[in-house]
């Protein structure tokens, strides 16, 4: 990435949560007994395993009331990745030797789609649903595709590149209605917009802690009560044999803490980033050749702009040299040389696709911020169009 010259300091606004997020002073504040102070297995039958077993089943009741579930519902995991693996692996490994396809739509995360191919190892079929020029999944598409020997429909709830939400109940009912299972990877809509497991009918459901001011490497899956479904790890009978292994007390207690402030923040919090988002798309729609990917319903601080045709890296760097945070697309693929497969599955031209940015706002965004930040990029749009016409 671009180097500053040496002595030269520049105040930073990072525009990338979708990519991860600061971890949460308080967070922090109930992690710090469990890496400093207490310990203990929570399998062990003493003192110390009792206050980590305790510790432990707090955070689990915590992460439930987040997304409406029952606490035992809850399997702890080493972030959102673990869980889309343990889902659509653990799912199809249960599933009856009829059903041998699994429907995942053409903009999941690469955890997911990844996931499915992989599945054709075990022989099953991984296909992709088509999402429209909206960015929205092709119900119809689904629909004509979903029969009886699907075992699994997985559908995410909001998209980490563009923000779109997607009709995972519409999906889940139809689903339900040819016996498939559905999964919901809601990593990036939980604690940004309600999420209720029943109300979106999904059987199970990812969550990642680095997303909501929690800390990295931990997770957890929703799997609804009956839901047949198989262990990815083996070995002791942790997470009730769903997820063997020594749980991690620290990084449970962290995201159970998350779980909690972000429910909390809820009922305000949408709005305000809705209107900073608006407030940025607004001034970066002023440059002339400025679009926004994707439409209809989504996330509140999330907004995915083409900058004409030209490619998006020179910008992108342009802007962290003067001290704005932001990204190409899924941050697992930046500096990939692909360009975003959810922006050409919505039918954006290849070179429409590279020139577009990602601005993903958090809880530390500010007004002040945005408007900088959206004189920067206008600034260096402008710049960087005048030098290329020079060229
Ligand atoms: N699913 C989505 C939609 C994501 O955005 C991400 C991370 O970017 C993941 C899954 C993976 O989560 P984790 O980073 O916790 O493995």
């Amino acid at each position: 990435m671009a180097r500053l010259p040496a002595g030269v300091r520049v105040e930073r606004i990072y525009l990338d949560h979708n990519a991860t997020t600061p971890l949460d002073p308080r967070v922090l504040e109930a992690m710090r007994p469990w890496l400093e102070s207490r310990f203990g297995n929570a399998s062990s039958l003493h003192w110390f395993g009792q206050g980590a077993r305790a510790a432990v089943e707090d955070a689990r009741v915590q992460v439930a009331a987040l997304i409406g579930a029952a606490p035992a519902e809850i399997v702890f995991t080493s972030g959102g990745t673990e869980a889309d693996n343990l889902a659509l692996q653990g799912a199809a490994a249960a599933a009856p030797g009829s059903r041998r396809r699994v429907l995942v739509s053409a903009v999941e995360h690469p955890a997911v789609l990844g996931t499915a191919r992989a599945l054709r190892a075990q022989g099953f079929v991984g296909e992709t649903v088509r999402v429209t020029a909206e960015g929205r999944l092709d119900e119809n598409d689904l629909r004509t595709r979903l029969d009886e020997t699907c075992a699994l429909v997985s559908v995410m709830l909001a998209n980490n590149e563009t923000g779109v939400l997607q009709p995972v109940a519409e999906a889940a009912a139809w689903a339900r209605t040819r016996g498939a299972l559905v999964h919901c990877d809601a990593v990036q809509a939980v604690g940004k917009v309600p999420v209720n497991v029943d109300a979106l009918g999904c059987d199970l459901l990812s969550v990642s802690g680095h997303k909501i001011y929690g800390p990295q490497g931990v997770g957890a899956l929703y799997v609804r009560r009956g839901t047949p479904m198989r262990a990815l790890l083996h070995g002791g009978s942790q997470e009730r044999n769903r997820r063997a292994g020594t749980e991690n007390v620290a990084g449970a207690v962290g995201l159970g803490a998350a779980a909690e402030l972000a429910r909390g923040l809820l009922a305000f919090e949408p709005a305000r980033l809705a209107a900073l988002r608006d407030r940025l798309e607004e001034r970066l729609l002023t440059l002339p050749d400025a679009r926004i990917n994707g439409r209809g319903p989504r996330l509140p601080g999330t907004t995915n702009v083409s900058f004409g045709t030209r490619d998006a890296v020179p910008l992108l760097m342009a802007l962290d040299l003067a001290g704005v945070a932001v990204s190409t697309g899924a941050a697992c693929a930046a500096g990939a040389p692909e360009p975003s497969h959810v922006l050409l599955a919505m039918g954006l031209d290849r070179d429409v696709v590279q020139a577009s940015l990602r601005f993903s706002l958090g809880r530390g965004t500010t007004a002040e911020e945005i408007d900088r930040a959206a004189d920067l990029v206008v600034q260096a749009a402008e710049r960087l169009r005048l030098s290329s016409r020079q060229r």
